[in-house]
């Protein structure tokens, strides 16, 4: 679950970690109240507005603005919130902002002193060990550091079990180029953040920048947090920072039908049952000169309903010319497979413009296969993976 910036905030916040500080606003007179509110608590004279939307390059596309007095902030806010926002980890389309988040401003005056870095947090998968990954070229796109100074990364390996040691946190503040109060500070800082990384179950934090203050202190300016799903059960509170708006309306509708859904570019649906066997019909896909358009496991239960489902939410994407449904019958005979197929098809019939091909395999798959070939409905059957494949061939010459 992704988060925006002023959510990902308030966790950090709650974990001892120094943020930029700021207030949500809906609309430019909540922003002049919420500038107001921030100036009474810090103090601040300047504020950034900044949209908050699911996708980094908010600063280049326009996201993000400085505002210097009350009518500054309602003038940003008002050419923010409702724009169309256009980033570099956006769509062509862009995204709509909604809201904005008026935070203090942590660049005043003595920009010779401050200071940009980066610091992301994350799992690295093939050696079993979270890394902290770290740069001194903050505040610009990290891809390009890497491309560009890939010797101005650097990376940390945590073991889990025994956790960030203090001589690893020291090494990255020293690594930063700091010395004296800001290494200190930064060392007080990345502690904090990867004790927030483990008790909230992230998958990713993504700090860029880490900004070092003119006086010292180091906060985190910006802040993507990746919340992993499976963990929800134990922060009931986070539920709610789900923003649907931000996610793909097919993706959430899937959801809702208990389908695992994933929409990728390609020209040929699928409809399986298992995620090992939705990978290797992807492959299958590929192999038949074709690309898959999604990744659908239907899960246990292929009923006429799931089917239908599956087919409306596959059919919403009008690049796909064929759909290919692989299913294994093993606790779920496949002539009851064949029978939900069959129904979904005969209601959506009208809606169903493309090849429909079928391969059924395991419990009754040759009584499965009779049926469809004697439904008199344009699906066309078969059992072997090499038939299924040619046929998608066949569909897409
Ligand atoms: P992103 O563009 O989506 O990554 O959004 P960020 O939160 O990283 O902000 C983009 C840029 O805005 C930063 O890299 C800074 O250069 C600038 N910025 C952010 N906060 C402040 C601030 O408090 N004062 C000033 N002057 N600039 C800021
Ligand atoms: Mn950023």
């Amino acid at each position: 679950m992704n988060l925006h910036e002023y959510q990902g905030k308030e966790i950090l916040s709650s974990f001892g970690v120094r943020v930029q500080r700021g207030i949500v606003a809906t609309t430019p007179e909540q922003a002049v109240e919420a500038a107001k509110e921030m100036n009474d608590k810090t103090g601040t004279n300047w504020w950034v507005v900044k949209a908050q939307i699911h996708a980094g390059g908010r600063g280049k596309g326009g996201g993000v603005k400085l505002a210097k007095t009350l009518d500054e902030v309602k003038e940003k806010a008002s050419e923010i919130i409702g724009m169309n926002l256009i980033t570099p980890q956006t769509s062509q389309k862009g995204k709509k902002v909604h809201q904005v988040f008026i935070a203090e401003d942590m660049y005043y005056p003595g920009e010779a002193e401050i200071e940009e870095f980066y610091i992301s947090m994350l799992l690295d998968r093939v050696k079993g060990k979270n890394v902290i990954i770290y740069s001194t070229e903050g505040g610009m796109d990290i891809e390009t550091v890497a491309e560009k100074t890939p010797s101005l990364i650097f990376s940390e390996e945590i073991d889990p079990s025994a956790g960030l040691q203090n001589f690893q946190a020291r090494k990255i503040a020293f690594n930063l180029g700091l010395s004296g109060e800001s290494f200190k500070n930064m060392v007080k800082f990345v502690s904090a953040l990867y004790n927030a990384y483990i008790k909230s179950d992230a998958t990713l934090f993504e700090i860029n920048p880490v900004l070092k203050t003119s006086d010292n202190q180091i906060a985190a300016v910006d802040a993507k947090v990746t919340i992993d799903n499976n963990s929800l059960f134990r922060h009931p509170d986070y539920v709610k920072l789900r923003d649907i708006r931000e996610e793909d309306p097919i993706e959430v509708q899937a959801g809702e039908a208990g389908l695992n859904f994933v929409k990728l570019e390609g020209n040929v649906g699928c409809m399986v049952n298992g995620a090992g066997l939705a990978m290797a019909t992807m492959d299958i896909i590929k192999l038949s000169g074709g690309d898959p358009a999604n990744f659908l496991d239907v899960g246990g239960t292929a009923d006429a309903e799931r089917v239908e489902k599956a087919f409306r939410i596959i059919l919403a994407d009008d690049r796909v010319q064929a759909i290919l449904v692989n299913i294994f019958g093993g606790i779920v005979r496949c002539d009851r497979v064949a029978q939900g197929i069959l129904d979904a098809y005969k209601n959506m019939r009208d809606f169903i413009k493309v090849p429909i091909i079928v391969r059924l395999q395991g419990t009754n798959a040759e009584v499965a296969k009779k049926m469809i070939d004697e439904s008199g409905l344009k699906v066309i059957s078969a059992i072997t993976l090499e038939d299924a494949a040619r046929e998608v061939t066949k569909a897409l010459s």
